[in-house]
């Protein structure tokens, strides 16, 4: 990347003979302007293949891809986008790093990332026990396309780690869940399952272990490392906390550095790759602001569930940080920001009164509609950790792929709200719902 040789090694090559239309492809061969050795800011690369200067060197660089161990440090050689490029693979690098994690693998979205991460974990005839709360798209995979894989894919309550250890079998390969999960943000005890299973593993053939896949989206690695706790895989949706600004897509799946090469292996034929684009978006803008976008959405967060909570006309408010939230007690443990603070996250689920599944939900409609019509501070949206605070109803679409009547079975209150706090003076936020509170 020192050189300032734009095409072959050849710097006396004369351009000047060639026509202009093939000049146009290749500029000069030799500029100063070719300077990569001094940026501050990692430039955008953005090259789906890669010059290898000699078939010796172009060999040399498929030993060495998903081969970590033949890898030494060795400076990489970029082949082809889908393998590996500058931008995804400077992320990658630090999303180990922030999540604690040995190595990290970028996808093009959270469901890539999943995909990956259950995809070299469990084959035909394996079992996954699953939280039974997940989001939609999460059930959705697990429920439509595993069976036809012949993976089977238990849903047990995992807040309660005895449902863990009953639901088990011989042929479980994988533990699954997110903590807090979406949309109730139900929180599952890290430290419980890592134990409880570890005790599994006690007596297990190495190729028969169990593995914990903890989705930690909702928290972000700003207020949770799961694998501090002995978790094995983390996995995010880049689009939301990580990305922060709602701009790009992305996943990654992190995890013990011995998967690496099979998880490489696996983005390389399944083909969900970062777009390098985003993944320079992502290096650039969100994970350095991270801490200084989370820090604020707690705060006003917390401001905004305790408004709720106080509301004559809220029933209930799950958000980690509230003393009344039945798993405000386990938060307390696993969710510690950087500094070891209680760091609660920016999500808020809550129920209006008189709003329950058998009650009527013309209530819920209503104050949702009237906010997508009046509210200046708040986006009737889905998605989350976003500079924009939005709000959804998960029944009727991030989580519409459960049956309606399935609904309570999974944790979720049909009538519950989800509110992904943003950037915004919080008071903003607190004149917009009083507004809309008053109309029901
Ligand atoms: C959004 C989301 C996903 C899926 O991520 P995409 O980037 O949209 O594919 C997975 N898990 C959770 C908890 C999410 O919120």
């Amino acid at each position: 990347m020192s050189n300032s040789i734009t095409n072959n090694k050849n710097s006396n090559l004369d351009e000047s003979k060639y026509s202009m239309d093939t000049h146009i492809i290749y500029g000069k061969a030799v500029t100063n302007k070719w300077d990569y050795a001094h940026h501050v800011t990692a430039p955008i690369s953005s090259s789906t293949t890669f010059r290898l200067d000699s078939v010796e060197r172009g060999a040399q660089g498929f030993m060495q891809f998903a081969n970590t161990e033949g890898e030494g440090d060795k400076s990489p050689i970029f082949i082809y986008d889908r393998l590996g490029e500058p931008n995804k693979d400077m992320l990658e690098e630090n999303l180990a790093y922030v999540e604690k994690g040995e190595m990290a693998v970028s996808f093009s979205t959270g469901m890539g990332a999943i995909s990956a991460a259950l995809g070299v974990l469990a084959k035909s005839g394996d079992e996954i026990i699953a939280h039974h709360t997940l989001y939609g798209c999460t059930f959705s995979l697990l429920t439509n396309w595993y069976p036809r894989y012949n993976i089977k894919v238990n849903q047990v309550d995992l807040t309660n780690v005895k449902n863990l250890n009953d639901a088990v079998t011989e042929k479980t390969r994988v533990i699954y869940f997110e903590t807090p999960a979406n949309p109730n943000l139900e929180i599952v005890d890290l430290k419980a399952v890592v134990t409880a299973v570890g005790e599994l593993n006690k007596n297990r053939k190495p190729e028969e272990k169990i593995y914990t896949v903890v989705d930690n989206t909702f928290a972000t690695p700003f207020c949770q490392r799961p694998i501090e706790y002995g978790i094995d895989f983390v996995i995010h949706s880049l689009t939301k906390g990580i990305g922060g600004f709602g701009t790009d897509m992305g996943g990654v799946v992190i995890g013990p550095k011995k998967f690496r090469d099979l998880i490489l292996l696996f983005r390389k034929d399944f083909g969900a790759v970062l777009n390098t684009k985003s993944a320079w978006a992502i290096l650039t803008y969100g994970l350095p602001t991270l801490g200084l976008r989370q820090r604020h959405q707690i705060a006003s967060a917390m401001k905004i569930a305790e408004y709720l909570d106080a509301h004559p006309k809220i029933a209930y408010v799950n958000y980690p940080g509230l003393q009344s939230f039945k798993f405000h007690e386990i938060a307390k443990k696993q969710m510690l920001d950087f500094n070891g603070k209680f760091a609660p996250g920016s999500l808020i689920f809550f129920g209006l009164k008189g709003n329950a599944a058998s009650e009527n939900k013309e209530n819920g409609k209503k104050f949702m509609d009237f906010v997508a019509d009046h509210s200046y501070t708040m986006t009737l949206a889905v998605s989350l950790g976003h500079t924009r605070t939005l709000i959804e109803h998960p029944a009727s679409m991030t989580h519409s792929a459960i049956p309606a009547e399935k609904l309570f079975d999974h944790g979720i209150d049909p009538g519950g709200v989800r509110l992904a706090i943003g950037l915004e003076n919080p008071d903003d936020i607190l004149t917009d719902l009083e507004e809309a509170l008053r109309i029901i």
